[in-house]
């Protein structure tokens, strides 16, 4: 298979060969890599939950009392009281009937999309949606029709002019993944109620993020009961991993007996949804972590800004720095590792040619001083790019 080494030379002649760099996390926010400490602003712990010891210590314990993997399918036998009890308080926080969990969020996007659409269906797809997103529209076999990203007046045009004998869809990240700008969800409901159209949501990056509480863009938009489906994932503000769905009981029982990724797949593990559902505990006891989280988002926003590096105008703790060229992100990327900082440069596939970029994460648990010597890092090193 000669074939796979040439197209792995073409690849790395496009500077998009990629490795992935191996970091012993020593809390929420700081990794160890060869024996030298980093501040992490690459990971999407938002509100410092890996690390929290409540949640460490709900996971070990779910482990002891479930075993360390579930031994089957939820169908079979891999339904264990901790998976019901975490989908119910997880429905109670998305304010729905009901809530069904999967393995990881991508699991959740493919097969929720692939178990409700087929192919007499339309969905009407944001062009920046998430990969699973893709995936998912893909295996539904429905015409998938893009609209211009967070375009109102693309996705009325389309939904006005795109023939459809079945249901109509409209599904779009809640917060988008790699810019971190926030969906208009209240025109996309709107316009989905004009039209009959079903609304999905994947708030993979906005659980625990956005809305009072991080409840979720419905919340954000006041849309409480208005989106039809709400995705979300456990792997990133609850801190362990794991998706699920949120609707009414309907939804969930359909979900649950058609959604090939749920049926044919080993039950979630024990430890990540003990993990989860001590996570999901103390951002319901503790809503202010949200608020935290913002304050600190907005800590480096401003801070960057000031120094003219170009980010856009949002308040959500991704924070892309746009460079445009695959290979100056990732000059940017080493220069700030060897300052001691951890950032992602994001190139094609992951986004459009031309467009790469460094991706900024901000936590909930970063100190200012780590906030202020990213900020003074990123500062030194775009100047220096730019000489
Ligand atoms: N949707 C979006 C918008 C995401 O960013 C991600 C993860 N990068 C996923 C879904 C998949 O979630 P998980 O990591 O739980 O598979």
């Amino acid at each position: 298979m000669d074939w796979l080494q040439e197209k792995l030379e073409i690849i790395k002649s496009r500077n998009l060969y990629r490795r992935a760099a191996s970091y012993h996390a020593i809390s929420s926010t700081r990794v160890e890599n060869s024996g030298r400490t980093f501040c992490l602003f690459a990971s999407n712990d938002y509100l410092g939950m890996t690390h929290d010891p409540v949640v460490q210590q709900a996971a070990m314990q779910a482990a002891k009392l479930y075993g360390t993997g579930a031994g089957g399918a939820r169908l079979t036998t891999g339904t264990y009281p901790l998976l019901e009890q975490l989908e119910k308080e997880l429905a109670i926080f998305k304010e729905t009937q009901a809530s069904l969990l999967f393995n990881t969020g991508y699991m959740a996007n493919i097969g929720v999309i692939s178990s409700l659409a087929g192919p007499e269906d339309v969905i009407f797809s944001d062009q920046l949606n998430h990969a699973s997103i893709i995936d998912g529209c893909r295996l539904s076999r429905a015409k998938t029709v893009i609209y211009r990203h967070k375009d109102m007046e693309d996705l009325y045009r389309l939904l006005k002019d795109t023939p459809c004998t079945g249901n109509r869809f409209i599904i779009t990240d809640g917060v988008f993944s790699m810019d971190g700008d926030i969906a208009p969800l209240n025109y996309i409901v709107d316009l989905a109620q004009s039209c009959g159209a079903i609304v999905m949501v994947d708030d993979a990056h906005a659980t625990g993020v956005l809305g009072a509480g991080g409840k979720g863009s419905a919340s954000y938009f006041g849309l409480t009961g208005q989106v039809h489906i709400q995705i979300g994932t456990l792997s990133k503000a609850f801190g362990a991993e794991g998706g699920f769905v949120a609707g009414s009981s309907l939804l969930i029982e359909y979900i649950k007996n058609t959604a090939r990724s749920f049926i044919f797949s080993t039950a979630p593990a024990p430890a990540a949804m003990g993990g989860a559902l001590a996570a999901l505990r103390r951002l319901v006891a503790e809503p202010q972590l949200v608020e935290r989280l913002f304050a600190n988002a907005k800590y480096v926003r401003e801070g960057l800004r000031e120094a003219g590096v170009p980010i856009d105008t949002g308040t959500t703790p991704i924070i892309p720095i746009m460079i445009g060229e695959a290979e100056k992100a990732v000059w940017l990327m080493n220069k700030l590792k060897s300052s001691g900082i951890i950032v992602t440069a994001i190139r094609p596939p992951s986004v459009p040619d031309g467009t790469s970029r460094l991706r900024l994460t901000v936590s909930a648990v970063h100190e200012r001083n780590q906030l202020s010597k990213a900020v003074e890092s990123i500062k030194a090193a775009y100047r220096k790019m730019n000489k």
